[in-house]
């Protein structure tokens, strides 16, 4: 049952109940009123027939006893008669034969007024009779003065008791009907209800009259039935029922509205709370009224308002996380580019907490935190001049305690209370920048160039200055941020051993040197550049001489050591913007950008001196023993010698070849490779100091010597020390026409 309907029901059964009992008390007060003024009523008139019947017997005795009394009896029952004394009087002797009786006698029955008994029959009339005695008192016979119970009689007594009345034809039962004052229709009704009576009990009869006997008794012989018609208001139960029918229909239509009315506004409660569960936060119902329901709708829309408001702010929360995690996670996906990284988990870790400004640090090699990115700290001047952090010593401030312990910190910061390096602010958080200790490996290189950290467990720390709004950062930032800065160090650390496997992808362990392969990307770029920019690039290849017989005589290991040692001589002798490269075995390049053939010459006589005069010191068996070395350099130039990278790393390697076959232990110069003999070396003798203005001297070679040093102007005239044609013959020949050692024999 809907809650309208039990409404329903419940003002029904409490308007109705008090209605139908309303009218029930109505209806039978009414009768019980109606029944009792009718009893009293025939009580009335059964006293007053009494007393008529009593006046009617004392005025027949009076008539008989006049008639006794009177000297001629038939006179004086014609008087007696004449006056209405009596309808009849009839004079009997002593044997009972009438000696007299008036013309006009009563119908027999005669009931005698002062019978003892009650005889059940019919009632002719009513009768007096005297006996006449003479003086002695001896019977002389009886006078009998005689009154007609007819029809006017009756309708006299009905006068006289105000009640209609019916005489029955007798006592007994069945009753029957000899006269009555009654109206024909209802004569049965009452005969009826007469029936079913005796002594003084009033009853009903169905069309609502009022019934009782009275007699025949003694003194009151006649059978009577007195009845009244009732007092009751016509109609009264159609107008109780109408009523009763009005207030249902009065208390249904109330209670419909009353019940729609007040359930209402909870069916409209109920449609939008229905809408909410699907999902639709803009249901809102009419606030009607100021009452409970009113209020539980305020609330309601309140709700929902709020709901919504917080929805959508957490659904723009939502769409700006997943498009910082977007980006976040392209970027840590696709790029080790670290600067891009920073600069991305920075914005997201901003973003993220409300933050005005931040920074990422990392520890430098020199124990110090260094800002590697910053945002909302851009301030006028110079970079190192604008508001921190730049550079923090480890233990300094809030964040250099944070690198120290690990621990974050967030808190609050009073004005003059910004430590040195640290950005003006009013709260900060700040988080160590550290990725995890993986499972099965130490903790991730604490610093960023790789060194191993010492106390400090973190590659760095994320701070970030200021939430909008004022608010300090709270707990959940601190948490948020810190597991945040965990998954972003992972992902910067990966920068870093992506940089390291790249740089050892490219470096000779053994040497330090960079790779062949790193040669060949080198000198295509080197030659790019030097072609761009119209500069000359010089390759030298460097090959140990006789290297061999160090291992024979020293073993490998020795030879490892001699190796690592010339590269590092061949480090010190070579400028920041050369490059070394251990092309493979004991033979190795560098390229020299921006330098001629006699830079480059110069660097090889250099180079030579610095392998040669000092011997190298190995451990082989069981001693540390001096070994002597030397080198063999051959010397070509971009874009003299070649036109391409290949061809300028092939010119050189056959100047090699040409040093080689020159006796060793010194360098030659390409040839131009359009000249035909194709090249001359440029031989310098081992040892060859050089002259005064640095620039070499061709002919300076140990074995042969050459006829003499090439002129400067003239390697200086054409960027290559060998010309076509030179009067200079290299010494065991040129690269191009000295015996070639197969390029496999030199360890390629
Ligand atoms: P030359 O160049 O003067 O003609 O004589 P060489 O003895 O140096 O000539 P060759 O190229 O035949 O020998 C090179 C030797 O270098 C062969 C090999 O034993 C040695 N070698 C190559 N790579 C390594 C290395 O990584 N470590 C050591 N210890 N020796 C190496
Ligand atoms: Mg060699
Ligand atoms: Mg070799």
């Amino acid at each position: 049952m809907t809650l309208r309907g039990r409404l329903t029901a419940a003002f029904l059964a409490v308007v109705l109940g008090p209605v139908l009992l309303g009218a029930f008390f109505v209806g039978s007060t009414v009768v019980a009123a109606d029944r009792s003024r009718a009893a009293e009523r025939l009580a009335v008139a059964a006293a007053a027939v009494r007393t008529s019947v009593d006046a009617l017997c004392q005025q027949l005795r009076a008539a008989a006893d006049a008639v006794a009394l009177a000297g001629d009896r038939a006179v004086a029952a014609t008087q007696v008669v004449s006056r209405g004394l009596a309808s009849a009087v009839l004079v009997t002797d002593v044997t009972g034969r009438v000696t007299h009786a008036t013309p006009a006698a009563p119908p027999a029955p005669w009931r005698d007024c002062s019978a003892a008994t009650t005889p059940a029959g019919p009632v002719g009339a009513l009768s007096v009779r005297v006996d006449l005695r003479d003086r002695a008192g001896a019977a002389l016979g009886t006078v009998t003065a005689a009154q007609p119970v007819d029809t006017a009689f009756v309708a006299r007594l009905a006068a006289v008791t105000g009640v209609a009345i019916t005489l029955l034809d007798g006592a007994g039962a069945p009753v029957r009907l000899r006269h009555s004052t009654e109206s024909t229709g209802v004569r049965d009704a009452v005969l009826a209800a007469a029936g079913t009576l005796d002594g003084e009990r009033v009853t009903g009869t169905a069309d609502g009259r009022y019934v009782r006997r009275v007699g025949p008794s003694v003194g009151q012989p006649l059978p009577l039935v007195l009845s009244v018609p009732s007092d009751r208001p016509p109609g009264l139960y159609v107008a109780l029922t109408t009523a009763v029918l009005l207030a249902a229909l009065l208390a249904v239509a109330a209670a419909g509205r009353l019940a729609g009315v007040t359930t209402r506004p909870l069916m409209e409660l109920a449609g939008a709370v229905d809408r909410v569960a699907r999902g639709d936060l803009t249901a809102r119902v009419p606030v009607r009224s100021r009452d409970e329901i009113g209020r539980l709708a305020g609330a309601f829309n309140r709700m929902t308002r709020e709901t919504g408001t917080y929805v959508a702010a957490l659904t723009s929360s939502r769409d700006q996380l997943r498009g910082h995690l977007a980006v976040l996670g392209d970027t840590l996906a696709s790029t080790h580019d670290r600067q891009r990284i920073l600069r991305v988990i920075l914005h997201s870790a901003i973003a993220a907490t409300g933050a005005r400004a931040g920074a990422v640090l990392l520890v430098d090699p020199g124990g110090a935190l260094v800002a590697q990115c910053t945002e909302g700290l851009d301030g006028p001047g110079p970079a190192d001049e604008r508001p921190g952090p730049h550079r923090v010593p480890l233990g300094n401030g809030a964040v250099g305690a944070v690198a120290v312990t690990g621990e974050p910190r967030r808190g609050r910061v009073e004005p003059g209370e910004v430590a040195p390096g640290e950005p003006p602010c009013r709260t900060y958080v700040a988080v160590p920048f550290a990725a995890p200790a993986s499972a099965d490996g130490p903790e991730p290189s604490a610093r960023w160039d790789g060194t191993e950290g010492t106390a400090v467990g973190a590659l760095g720390v994320l701070a970030l200055y200021d939430r909008l709004g004022g608010d300090e950062f709270d707990d959940d930032d601190l948490i948020t941020l810190r597991t945040f800065a965990g998954h972003a160090a992972v992902a910067v650390d990966n920068v870093r051993v992506h940089e390291e496997a790249q740089r050892l992808s490219l470096t000779d362990p053994l040497t330090g040197l960079w790779n062949y392969r790193y040669l060949r990307e080198s000198i295509r770029r080197e030659v790019e550049r030097a072609s761009r920019f119209g500069r000359m690039l010089s390759v030298l290849a460097l090959d140990l001489d006789r290297f061999k017989a160090v291992n024979d005589t020293h073993g490998h290991t020795a030879g490892d050591t001699v190796l690592a040692e010339f590269a590092r001589r061949v480090r010190g002798e070579i400028r920041e913007v050369d490059l070394a490269f251990r092309q493979g075995g004991e033979e190795f390049v560098l390229l020299l950008p921006e330098t001629d053939a006699r830079g480059a010459a110069i660097v090889a006589e250099r180079l030579g001196a610095a392998i040669r005069d000092t011997p190298i010191t190995v451990d082989a068996h069981g001693a540390s023993l001096p070994v002597r070395v030397t080198v063999s350099i051959g010397i070509a130039v971009y874009p003299d010698h070649a036109g391409t990278g290949q061809e300028v790393l092939d010119a050189a390697d056959d100047a090699l070849y040409a040093a080689k076959d020159g006796g060793r232990d010194t360098w030659r110069v390409a040839t131009a490779p359009q000249a035909a003999p194709p090249a001359q070396e440029i031989p310098v003798p081992a040892g060859a100091v050089s002259p005064s203005d640095g620039l070499p001297r061709a002919g300076a070679h140990r074995r042969p010597s050459p006829p003499r040093p090439a002129p400067a102007d003239q390697a200086d005239a054409d960027a290559t020390p060998v010309v076509p044609g030179s009067p200079f013959p290299a010494p065991g020949g040129g690269a191009s026409s000295g015996p070639h050692p197969p390029r496999q024999s030199r360890g390629r």
